[in-house]
């Protein structure tokens, strides 16, 4: 049996297979009763009752453990005692805290060849890794190692290279701000900034564009913010299954009177209508409908759809100056308005129209709304930070918030939703190949040492380097690295090249089985464990989408006593490896406090930080936006004069978008269904739109393969299962990892390097 990466031949879609696919229409409200009773499945087939009874009562509560899901914040004030989750943060931990653990024996049994001919959700539900584990080169097996071993084997393999450069040290977005402050404080003194992570292929746009246009590369909203908002655009995102407890936030603004425009290629029922689980008469009276207006835009259709919507208030502010647009302002606060009216003043609305591909009497109807409100919000997600043009896209939405003054004050702003729990805390900790003077000089003034300067791989560039040779040591603080990034056949010979691989990991997945030369997995304690340093109970913290920093303590017990925490894992890898004695990180390791306080010496807004994370809701970071203090090149909000993106499609191709079932988190597979689309037991389908299907002679839930073309080179995925879906014209939507082997690596977007994800022109092939 093939090894089952996609992009290989996959055999694994045999009749019998196909033929548990069910398919129903999609739902029309999202969360509810079947939230509840998917939660209480999850925790009761994997977790012990009175594990999943102490979790789910700590979970996102004060003094609780942080959800290990996506980055939505907790509310400052009451959280319900219910239950502050939604059903993919039950989903996360009773993926986390699985009683079943493998180790020696398991490995014993089951080849590196064998296991790779598992799905991913088979991997991820072997269980919690139970000890450190070696594959040596040219062996079939994992086996046990000591951790003394493991840690010698790497500093004696990174010590051994010619450059640092010739290392990669990746973060997944769940690594706590203690262990990423460590993580990167010991990479630059080991001497290479190849600092890649999870943002890069998220919102690194968001970042760039934002950073460049108001000075901050970061969301200007607070949750309370968006409970007061006149109106909210919730752009390229489905909150149903990404970010499931913003749909209490929006119903709540709803309640005091706000209005919500959803603007997506699918009609994702979490945008629609909310049937709040955890209030019964929501429950009797069937919920609160959320958007009042919802625009089905093209792919990749968000600059024109925003371009024509500022024409129409162009239009009406000529007739009435000063009606339409916040004129003190954008007098006072910002730049450049004059050269972006000139240049929209050029743009053909038909041509905007055309493109986006919403009715003319939609965006009339938006533009109308918008017009009506000065407390304006924008939220988005990858739908608008994966193309070409991302960067483009997230300052064509500064440029709206800038004409409404609608930045710099309460109920008004913009709202990047981070998925990974604390991605946004790592970059704040100095994640980043391109870290800022700022925090080099904070590092070589306390640490005295002097850190590389020459900016390192992002992880677009690090895949290229490995796969060049370049790069000989790749070291993964969480994630799933091959599953994660573009282009799995290239990034899967990349890593193949390497002279080691190291996962710092709490369960089995497929970058494990896709190793170098020789091959390591670190075992650690998850977010939900309890940590122990010298007989302490210790805490770590993390930052959410909102840039609220709270601490986070497990309460289970950790399902092996041979599992280090993420931070004992970094200092023994910095002893091992560094052989300096400043900082002293065996102290660190017993006592986190150390650590924050050095965050505190190096990183802004971090003063007193051991007493402020100690207080019950933590704290906020501060962000000048919310001062209207634009730190950027004018020292002002930037308006941009941007072009209108071209993306031809020629008569048999679409454009194509990765997305999450609902069943899924990142790479991390829960299940096989996607309950609020209508799709169970499967995952490798095409969801294509009806119409579409007919001008193409494609059967419903006919077998097809799908090809991809960028830039002259061609890339295959076989065996998809043709599903119906009510999306937007010439527009088709698959799941990832399973078709991340499509994206090539070398479609990014301009100046963020982020993989074009959700634009990526393919053709629907009919098989022989
Ligand atoms: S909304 Fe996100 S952070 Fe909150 S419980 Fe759900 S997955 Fe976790």
């Amino acid at each position: 049996m093939a090894e089952n990466i996609p992009g290989n031949k996959d055999e694994s879609l045999t009749p019998e297979r196909f033929s548990k696919l069910r398919q129903t229409a999609m739902k029309a409200k999202a969360a509810g009763i079947p939230s509840v009773l998917s939660s209480l499945e999850q925790m009761l087939k994997y977790m012990s009752p009175a594990d999943a009874l102490k979790a789910s009562l700590s979970l996102n509560q004060k003094g609780g453990f942080d959800c290990p899901g996506c980055a939505w914040p907790d509310p400052d004030d009451e959280r319900s005692i219910i239950g502050e989750y939604c059903e993919n943060g039950i989903k996360a931990i009773a993926e986390e805290a699985q009683q079943k653990t493998i180790g020696a024996a398991f490995f014993k049994q089951h080849s590196i060849s064998e296991m790779g001919t598992w799905s991913d959700f088979e991997l991820g539900k072997k269980g919690r890794l139970a000890e450190p584990l070696l594959l040596k080169e040219n062996a079939t097996h994992y086996e046990p190692v000591s951790w003394e071993d493991a840690f010698q084997l790497i500093a004696t393999s990174l010590n051994a290279l010619g450059t640092p450069d010739e290392a990669v040290f990746y973060t997944s977005g769940r690594t706590s701000n203690e262990a990423a402050f460590l993580y990167q404080l010991f990479v630059r003194m080991f001497g290479t900034n190849n600092l890649p992570d999870c943002s890069n292929m998220c919102h690194e746009s968001s970042g760039a564009g934002l950073q460049e246009t108001i000075g901050v590369g970061k969301g200007t909203v607070t949750l309370e913010d968006i409970h007061q908002a006149e109106l909210i655009l919730v752009m390229g995102q489905n909150p149903g299954t990404n970010h499931p407890r913003m749909l209490t936030a929006l119903e709540k603004c709803k309640k005091n009177g706000g209005k919500i425009i959803a603007i997506n290629p699918l009609p994702e029922p979490g945008l629609l209508y909310f049937i709040d689980p955890k209030n019964p008469a929501k429950i009797l009276n069937g919920g609160t409908a959320l958007a009042d207006l919802f625009l089905q835009v093209r792919i990749n259709g968000d600059v024109p759809l925003l371009k024509a919507i500022m024409l129409l208030m162009l239009e009406e502010e000529q007739k009435n100056p000063g009606s339409i647009f916040d004129h003190s302002f954008i007098a006072s606060h910002t730049s450049g308005y004059d050269a972006f009216i000139r240049q929209l003043q050029t743009q053909p609305f038909d041509a905007c129209v055309e493109a986006c591909g919403v009715p003319e009497p939609k965006i009339r109807d938006a533009a109308t709304m918008i017009m009506k409100h000065n407390k304006v919000i924008i939220c988005w997600a990858m739908g608008l930070t994966q193309h070409m043009n991302a960067v483009d896209n997230i300052k064509e939405i500064v440029n709206l918030l800038l004409l409404k003054g609608s930045i710099g004050k309460p109920g008004a702003g913009a709202c990047p939703v981070r998925g990974h729990s604390n991605v946004q805390g790592d970059r704040t900790m100095g994640i980043w190949e391109m870290p800022p003077q700022s925090l080099l000089n904070g590092l070589e003034k306390v640490f005295h040492f002097s850190p590389p300067q020459h900016h390192g791989y992002d992880t677009v560039n690090a895949i290229k380097a490995m796969h060049a040779g370049a790069a000989k040591v790749f070291f993964a603080m969480g994630g799933n690295f091959l599953s994660a990034t573009p282009d799995t056949l290239f990034t899967a010979a990349a890593l193949r090249k390497t002279l080691l691989t190291v996962h710092v990991s709490t369960k089995l997945n497929r970058s494990h089985l896709v190793h170098g030369k020789m091959a390591l997995i670190l075992p650690c304690l998850g977010r939900t464990d309890k940590d122990f340093q010298d007989g302490r109970e210790q805490f770590v913290s993390c930052e959410n989408s909102m840039g609220v920093v709270q601490l986070s303590k497990g309460v289970l017990q950790p399902p092996s006593n041979n599992l280090l925490s993420e931070v004992a894992i970094v200092c023994r890898l910095a002893k091992y490896t560094l052989h300096s004695n400043h900082p002293d990180w065996m102290q660190l390791e017993k006592n986190y406090d150390l650590i924050r306080d050095y965050i505190e010496q190096v990183i802004p807004g971090f003063e007193n930080y051991n007493q402020r994370v100690r207080q019950p809701a933590g704290f906020y970071l501060p962000n000048a936006v919310k001062e209207k203090v634009f730190n950027t090149t004018s020292l002002k909000a930037q308006f941009s004069v941007l072009p209108m993106p071209s993306i031809q499609l020629h008569g048999d191709e679409y454009l194509m978008m990765t997305v999450r079932s609902h069943d899924q988190f990142n790479t991390t597979v829960y299940g096989l269904n996607d309950r609020y689309r209508g799709i169970f037991n499967e995952r490798r389908i095409v969801m294509m739109n009806e119409e579409d299907m007919s001008a193409a002679g494609l059967a419903r839930h006919e077998v097809v393969d799908l090809k991809s073309y960028h830039a002259g080179e061609e890339r295959t995925a076989e065996n998809f299962i043709v599903v119906p879906m009510p999306i937007a014209r010439r527009c088709i939507a698959t799941y990832f990892p399973e078709t991340n082997c499509l994206v090539n690596i070398n479609a990014v977007a301009h100046t963020s390097n982020t993989p074009a994800s959700k634009s990526v022109v393919v053709k629907v092939i009919r098989k022989a």
